[in-house]
């Protein structure tokens, strides 16, 4: 069977995470930075290290058959392919942001204004969508300080933190769209049994990292008050301790409620708690 290809960002934001992704699948594959290419050794993958702005259109074209890029660039090149998985990392927002000092205050405001951005297409559908006339001035880094130079009243930009915008003096003022990275593939790929394969394996460390496992000492009578509240867990495993009357509970817990659950589990009488990471999870 001819190899499949999926093309990852080469450095940037996405780069360490898609490799520890790729990795934690099982794949073995050498990660080296000068190489636009790296075969994995014991699946049927070869991995291509690409600018993260060519990944969908590679993956259009079918030049490459799956990829890992940020939803804010499959919707900036509008692109035709197929979403096979959000991946729970790269999480941004594109948001508009204007001058702390700035007198707009609706967004309606923006009409007749002008607005820099490295995301012009999806600023004009923003736009269109709220039905606004603003000029889009797209210009490709440092959109930050396109207002203090006076070349626009507000910027549309990617933030996560929000630390870059304070810096450079600017306020959130709306939310254009949220992004993290996805897993796309070209149309059909899906069919294919490799892929469904690499999807398993994707899920089952995506559903790990959501859960850890939780090992617990209680009182023998203080049992019941304890699995009562690990609803979801089909059945906790229980174990004697060698000290009479006491037991230990292992169990795993989801990520989400994870303080409220423990600070209840303690409060229950709970001692001793260990937690530990999952590495996968097969369904
Ligand atoms: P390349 O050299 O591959 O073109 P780039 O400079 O365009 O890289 P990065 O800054 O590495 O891109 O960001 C890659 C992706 O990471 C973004 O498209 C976005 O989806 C995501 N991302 C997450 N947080 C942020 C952030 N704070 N700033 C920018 N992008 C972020
Ligand atoms: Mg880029």
């Amino acid at each position: 069977m001819s190899s499949l290809k999926i093309a990852i960002q080469k450095s940037g934001r996405l780069n360490e995470k898609s490799v520890e992704l790729l990795k934690n699948c099982g794949l073995t594959f050498e990660n080296y930075k000068s190489s636009l290419i790296s075969s994995v050794s014991n699946f049927p993958l070869e991995i291509l290290f690409l600018r993260d702005d060519d990944i969908p259109e590679y993956v259009q074209d079918g030049i490459a058959d799956l990829g890992i890029v940020g939803e804010n660039v499959i919707s900036e090149t509008g692109v035709n392919v197929h979403f096979l998985q959000r991946l729970g990392f790269g999480k941004c927002t594109l948001k508009i942001a204007i001058p702390n000092e700035s007198e707009l205050v609706q967004i309606n405001d923006l009409e007749g204004r002008a607005i820099a951005t490295s995301y012009p297409n999806i600023l004009k559908k923003y736009l269109s969508d709220n039905q606004i006339n603003a000029t889009i001035r797209t210009i490709s880094g440092s959109v930050e300080i396109s207002p203090g130079l006076g070349l626009s009243d507000a910027i549309c930009d990617i933030v996560s933190t929000g630390g870059t915008l304070k810096s450079n003096g600017l306020k959130p003022f709306a939310d254009v769209m949220s992004s993290e990275a996805i897993l796309i593939g070209k149309n059909g790929i899906e069919k294919e049994e490799a892929v469904k394969e690499l999807m398993q394996r994707i899920q089952s460390v995506l559903k790990a990292k959501e859960t850890k496992y939780v090992v617990l000492n209680v009182k023998r009578e203080n049992l019941q008050i304890i699995v009562d509240l690990l609803p979801g867990v089909k059945s906790p495993t229980v174990v004697p301790l060698a000290e009479e009357g006491w037991v230990a509970v292992h169990t795993a817990i989801q990520e989400r409620d994870f303080w409220e659950k423990i600070n209840k589990l303690k409060a229950a009488g709970a001692q001793g708690i260990v937690v530990m990471p999952i590495e996968k999870i097969i369904m």
